[in-house]
């Protein structure tokens, strides 16, 4: 990208996004913004929390599901931990649910549910980040904030042929997208970098044949997007080992532990668990234990082998952690994927 092609280039992103934009359930089409509708800042700002490190595909119906259950931020607000998450189960990044629990009681309790209408207001609140405050007043107010994630990273990196390694790079790469950032329709134009990103910049194979700005890459131009961006190697990952303690009792009821509320799948419900996610333990009870195996999950920062040790147990088995839910009350769909894995491997195991 030369000085001075910035204006030009985001215009023709713009026109893009205007024949080829992605529908999405939580988007406002611009045909419908030019006839004075607004994105709506609740369902903005949760499809930016539902995406981060999670894919649109998966996202789609958590969406819709937490739309349908709690149509406003205060109904959000007033939900009860436990539904809430419930309703997460499976897309990860826990600390995610709880701290969009506390977001939306904090613009209930302090701004009479409406969300503030500034990327600096935005975050102000729990759990609210540099991205998704930018990313939400862009989309939902106009503001020009730059909204910066790895698809705008790439993008920029090729435009302007950077090839200073990731994450060095982050501050001149938020330059180069402030500068792409226009006045008129920013929230439209942070949507088309998201797209643009997603669908045609992709980080193997660019198809900058199809590119709206193909013109002015310099990456493009030199042969070189598909090696963009440079990232410096990131460290291997550990693996930690664990133990996790599947009980029934012989009337169907299952032995579950509520995690504590911070901290690693924290507030989910899941099996007690020694090491790997937490401190050693004993088994929650005396039993005879028999080892079906391992699951594998792996984690942001580690990866997890877990022992999957089961026990049939009398009904009066006394626990001195967790407690007995009837088997026809339990639902594995709101266990997190990693202890889902626990449940799976048990259910699919012969019976004894
Ligand atoms: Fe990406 Fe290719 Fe477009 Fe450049 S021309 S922005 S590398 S898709």
């Amino acid at each position: 990208m030369r000085d001075g092609d910035e204006s030009r280039a985001g215009a023709a992103l713009l026109d893009w996004y205007d024949r080829h934009h992605r529908g999405m359930p939580w988007r406002m089409p611009p045909a419908a913004k030019a006839a004075g509708a607004r994105p709506d800042p609740y369902r903005v700002w949760l499809s930016e929390v539902m995406l981060q490190q999670t894919t649109v595909a998966t996202v789609r119906g958590y969406y819709e599901k937490f739309t349908s259950l709690w149509p406003t931020v205060s109904d959000l607000a007033r939900a009860e931990d436990a539904d809430v998450m419930a309703a997460w189960a499976g897309l990860g990044y826990y600390a995610r649910a709880r701290n969009l629990l506390k977001c939306a009681r904090a613009v209930l309790k302090d701004h009479g549910g409406v969300f503030p209408d500034s990327a600096e207001g935005l975050r102000a609140l729990p759990g609210i980040g540099p991205y998704t405050a930018a990313a939400v007043a862009a989309i939902s107010y106009d503001e020009p904030a730059v909204v910066v994630d790895g698809n705008v990273e790439r993008v920029v990196a090729r435009l302007w042929a950077d090839e200073t390694p990731l994450p060095g790079a982050k501050p001149v790469f938020t330059d180069y997208a402030t500068r792409l950032t226009p006045a008129a329709r920013p929230g439209d134009h942070a949507q088309a970098m998201m797209d643009l990103g997603a669908t045609i910049c992709s980080p193997r194979n660019p198809a900058c044949a199809l590119c709206p700005v193909n013109d002015f890459c310099a990456a493009h131009k030199a042969g070189i997007a598909a090696s963009l961006p440079r990232k410096m190697p990131k460290p291997e990952k550990p693996t930690r080992q664990g133990t996790a303690y599947l009980a029934r009792r012989r009337d169907g009821a299952v032995l579950i532990e509520t995690r504590p509320p911070k901290g690693l799948l924290g507030g989910m419900p899941g099996f007690p668990t020694s090491g790997g996610v937490g401190p050693e333990i004993p088994p929650p009870l005396p039993a005879y234990w028999q080892n079906l195996g391992e699951v594998r999950h792996t984690f942001t920062h580690f990866h997890l082998v877990l022992q999957v040790m089961v026990a049939e147990v009398g009904n009066n088995a006394t626990p001195w952690t967790g407690q007995f839910v009837a088997g026809a009350s339990f639902d594995p769909a709101v266990l997190p994927t990693a202890m889902r894995k626990v449940w799976d491997l048990a259910a699919a195991a012969p019976a004894p």
